[in-house]
């Protein structure tokens, strides 16, 4: 259990609308109690419309870092002093660090996401083709990860084709990595994908169960790695059916933990008790 709060204990926090859903206050402070160090993470539901007051307020309170979660992770930019090249890239703040009064503005998401990789025991395919499915926020954040990490070429597939032609047309002139956007019918999709040493799928239909994969197993190849980023259920129809067919395969629970741990090092300067972390948000996954 945690020790008590008293006046020299940190805070640290998240600010979404809603904030009510969001496990990181269990993983955090599972760790600050495994480490026996002196902070408290807190959810705080803030409207859009008290953003800046409430950004403010942390600054005066002395709060140590705050985690950003929907709808405020554009918002907030006006309002840091510095922001990471990721973050600006990725045009979304998802971790504040306050220090002597000013606001750094990081997003821990494309570092999250390849250190979940990594800790499987996978490499990053630098200098080799992915497939990124989805063109929302977080395959934004993917695909500036891989791309800063060395990727040769990104393939960019979306139900909207308007919205993969727009981000591989914008995150290619901002990384000078050569991307290409599509619809999930468009022909050259299974060529794309039998060439690419990853498949990262970001779409929220891996939700549904009832969903197919969005698409075809065949066309991977068994050496591949298949990135399913959805975290519940923890094994998705597209993780099954690419499992079955010998691929490597990973699922979005380690993405979860790495982006909080990031954030938890960054604030504390301590290094994150991972396993803590993972079962803590594992826990709260398990009570919805
Ligand atoms: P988002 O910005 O709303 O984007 C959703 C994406 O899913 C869009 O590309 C959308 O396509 C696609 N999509 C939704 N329903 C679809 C369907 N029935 N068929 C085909 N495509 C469909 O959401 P996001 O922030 O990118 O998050 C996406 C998912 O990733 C969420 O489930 C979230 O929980 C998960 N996530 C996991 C982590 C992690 O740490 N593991 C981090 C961030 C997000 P259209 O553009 O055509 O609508």
């Amino acid at each position: 259990m945690r020790m008590q709060i008293t006046g020299k204990t940190k805070i640290v926090g998240v600010i979404g609308d809603p904030v009510e859903h969001s496990r990181s206050p269990q993983m955090h402070n599972a760790a600050f109690a495994e480490l026996g160090l002196d902070y408290v993470y807190v959810p705080f539901h803030i409207r859009p419309d008290e953003l800046h007051a409430a950004i403010e307020g942390f600054k005066a309170i002395n709060v140590v870092g705050i985690n950003i979660t929907i709808p405020h992770k554009q918002a907030v930019i006006p309002f840091v002093d510095e922001i990471s090249r990721e973050a600006e890239l990725i045009g979304a703040v998802n971790t504040l660090i306050f220090n002597k009064g000013k606001i750094a503005g990081d997003n821990t998401d494309a570092p999250g996401f390849l250190q979940a990789m990594q800790e499987t025991g996978l490499d990053i395919p630098k200098g080799e083709s992915a497939v990124v499915i989805g063109a929302g926020g977080s395959a934004r954040a993917i695909v500036v990860a891989l791309a800063l990490a060395g990727l040769q070429s990104i393939t960019i597939a979306n139900r909207t084709v308007s919205k993969a032609i727009a981000l591989a047309s914008d995150l290619s002139e901002k990384t000078g990595v050569p991307m290409e956007g599509m619809g999930l019918d468009n022909p050259r999709l299974p060529d794309a994908v039998a060439i690419s040493t990853l498949v990262v799928n970001t779409a929220s239909a891996s939700m549904d169960t009832s969903h197919p994969p969005l698409i075809q197993t065949e066309w991977l190849n068994p050496q591949s790695i298949v990135y399913d980023i959805i975290y519940t259920p923890p094994k998705t129809r597209l993780m099954t059916a690419a499992a079955e067919r010998g691929c490597h395969v990973i699922g979005g629970l380690g993405m979860l933990v790495h982006q909080g741990a990031i954030a938890f090092e960054k604030w504390t300067k301590v290094v994150p008790p991972i396993k803590i972390m993972r079962q803590a948000l594992q826990n709260a996954l398990d009570q919805r």
